[in-house]
């Protein structure tokens, strides 16, 4: 028999699934392009070209059983963690070296091992709402429970006043995520610096250490030139999971890292479990020879200004059509108000005029949508009279 404890995955899967079923059965019907499906968080920019001519360059030149191989270390290889510790440096004037970085299969797998090597059985992690809804799967994982800091839903910077008073003995890390899924809020340097404040009087008051764990994965997603702030700078306990799976546009290829500064309280012994962690989970280590290409590519982007096009006209389209909308700095997400005061019954409603969103609900954040516009700019431009139906219907109820 199944596992009782994955049994309400498996109920929550099926409304996934539901959900794909959903956008298949109506562009069947009514053609794909005037489905309108803001889902996913799946980039809609093709990698660049660089990527691919890596691969073939490292098939043709470098050593098959170095490429294909097991790593030394289940951190990684040792040169593609220099290279990135260098880069982290030129970036953020930090003094990382390789032995401060952990390659990780993604972010997803990066966020397991911190909380594996960071968190026991029954501590409790905090994550400020709303928030990438696999945390609380993750945390489970582990044995800790992830409590949700209710929402700033004026800034949408984290709430930190709500924060100070769940923060306890029991309190082992805070999982913050910025530019933020999903609402694309980027946390201020202001933000970070009393956040920062906040833990290390709380760390004073119970005698533990609270470690910030800073899941980056739109790090190169921001807009207008807004500064996202390196949080090992602002806070010793920190580790920060990286993947290239939005900045390069390789979600499929599962690669990203795990930075833990030395700086950090315990950092040999924290370095060496995570090192173990990285096995233990069965990850074993990250993608080899997508490792190597990380590294080649270490100074390419995607192409940013594809997503800030389709940023401006989905969240001009939106005001004017009369929603109310944070305007987002970065990643590539909107967080939209919902018009009605059940968010799961407004994504029903969208979806009878093809537009498909996932509810705030999911995110710890009832009461608004959240709208992917990782899509092509004509289906931003096509959907706008769509929403503006929507609104109009909504008003005549
Ligand atoms: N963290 C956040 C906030 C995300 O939005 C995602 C993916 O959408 C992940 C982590 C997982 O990223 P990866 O594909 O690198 O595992």
């Amino acid at each position: 028999m199944t596992a009782k404890s994955m049994m309400p995955y498996v109920e929550g899967n099926s409304a996934i699934r539901a959900m794909f079923e959903e956008g298949a059965r109506l562009a069947a019907m009514y053609g794909k392009e005037n489905v309108y499906d803001f889902s996913l968080g799946n980039p809609s920019v093709p990698a660049p070209p660089e990527v691919n001519q890596s691969i073939m360059d490292i098939l043709n030149t470098e050593d098959p059983l170095l490429v294909h191989g097991y790593n030394q270390s289940n951190s990684g290889y040792e040169d593609v963690r220099q290279t990135v510790a260098e880069h982290l440096n030129k970036l953020h004037g930090t003094a990382f070296t390789a032995k401060n970085i952990v390659m990780t299969v993604g972010a997803a797998s990066g966020l397991n091992v911190a909380i594996k090597t960071l968190v026991d059985p029954g501590d409790e992690i905090l994550a400020f709402a709303p928030y990438f809804v696999e945390y609380g799967n993750y945390a489970a994982n582990h044995g800790a429970v992830l409590r949700a800091v209710p929402a700033d839903t004026v800034t949408f910077q984290p709430n930190l006043e709500a924060m100070a008073d769940m923060i306890s003995a029991k309190t082992r890390a805070v999982i913050i995520n910025s530019p933020n899924n999903p609402t694309g809020v980027v946390y201020s340097a202001e933000t970070l610096r009393n956040l920062a404040k906040l833990l290390g009087e709380k760390q004073a008051e119970f005698g533990t250490d609270i470690y910030i764990i800073s899941d980056e994965p739109y790090r190169e997603l921001a807009y207008d030139g807004v500064d996202v702030p390196y949080v090992t700078k602002f806070y010793n306990n920190t580790v920060v999971g990286y993947s290239w799976s939005k900045s390069l546009s390789l979600p499929g290829e599962r690669i990203g890292y795990l930075v833990f500064p030395s700086e950090m309280a315990d950092f040999e012994n924290a370095i060496q479990a995570a090192n173990i962690a990285n096995r233990v989970l069965g990850y074993v280590n990250a993608p080899t020879l997508i490792q190597r290409v990380v590294a080649r590519c270490i100074d390419c982007s995607a192409d940013v200004d594809a997503y800030d096009r389709n940023r401006k006209a989905l969240y001009n389209g939106l005001v004017d059509a009369g929603y109310e909308c944070t305007y987002p700095e970065g990643a590539f997400y909107l967080f939209v108000k919902s018009p009605m005061d059940d968010d799961v019954a407004f994504c029903a409603k969208a979806k009878e005029h093809n537009i498909l969103i996932v509810p705030g609900k999911s995110f710890a954040c009832p009461g608004f949508v959240r709208i992917a516009y990782c899509v092509s700019y004509d289906t931003i431009v096509n959907s706008i009279p769509a929403f503006k139906e929507l609104m109009e219907e909504i008003k005549n109820e």
